[in-house]
């Protein structure tokens, strides 16, 4: 059986924490929030790519620790606001992490544009750092569908009550948390991720 050596997770945000852990549940790897090391500060995400926040937030954390650290930095990707909010997701109107402030401007920048060029995708890059603070893996998880133009669902978290899943003709908002974890930018990302995480301590 392979052994796992403590992994911490780079994360405050507790929704992200809960869809995470989820994913890592079937494998029994089990993830410690960052917030339980009071001394760890806030990493300031002030890369230019999801690549690079998401490698600032494990490496950072993991020199501090001397610990395995897995992140991801993740976002919403409107075309015909030429990838806005992207990086930017969690501070699109301004305060860092105001959900309903955010969905609100994003309503406003599409106000002009029809159902049908209200196409985005989610995009997740998460990424394993080593106790040394070297990325060992990474991966990145996409899911595509189109900003409504009202809120439908109470379910997951950020632009999830706009985000129509065409496919499945209802938001993120509205799905299920176990759909959610099946087809989301983070399940993708965190499918391919764990498979290598496992062969990786497989091996050590
Ligand atoms: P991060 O914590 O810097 O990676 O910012 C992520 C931001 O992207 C969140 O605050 C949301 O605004 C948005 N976001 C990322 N993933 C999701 C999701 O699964 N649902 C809704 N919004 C998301």
């Amino acid at each position: 059986m392979t052994h796992f050596p403590q992994i911490v997770l780079s994360s405050r945000n507790q929704k992200k924490i809960g869809e995470i852990a989820e994913l890592f549940a079937p494998y029994g790897v089990e993830l410690i929030g960052v917030s339980q090391f009071p001394d760890v500060p806030e990493v300031e995400e002030d890369g230019d790519s999801f690549a690079a926040n998401a490698a600032k937030k494990a490496t950072e954390v993991a020199k501090k620790l001397n610990q395995w650290v897995i992140a991801e930095d993740s976002g919403l990707c409107v075309d015909a606001l030429g990838g806005a909010p992207g990086i930017y997701s969690a501070r699109y109107a301004g305060a860092q992490g105001a959900d309903g402030a955010n969905n609100e401007k994003l309503l406003q920048d599409l106000a002009a544009i029809p159902p049908e060029k209200r196409t985005a995708h989610y995009v997740c890059y998460a990424v394993l750092s080593d106790p040394t603070g070297q990325v060992r893996l990474s991966s990145e998880g996409r899911c595509g569908g189109l900003i409504l133009s009202e809120f439908r669902g109470e379910q997951g978290f950020g632009y999830d009550p706009l985000f129509l899943v065409p496919e499945y003709h209802h938001t993120f908002g509205q799905l299920s948390p176990a759909v959610k974890r099946h087809i989301s930018h983070r399940a993708k990302a965190f499918e391919r991720l764990i498979p290598q995480i496992i062969r990786l301590f497989e091996k050590s």
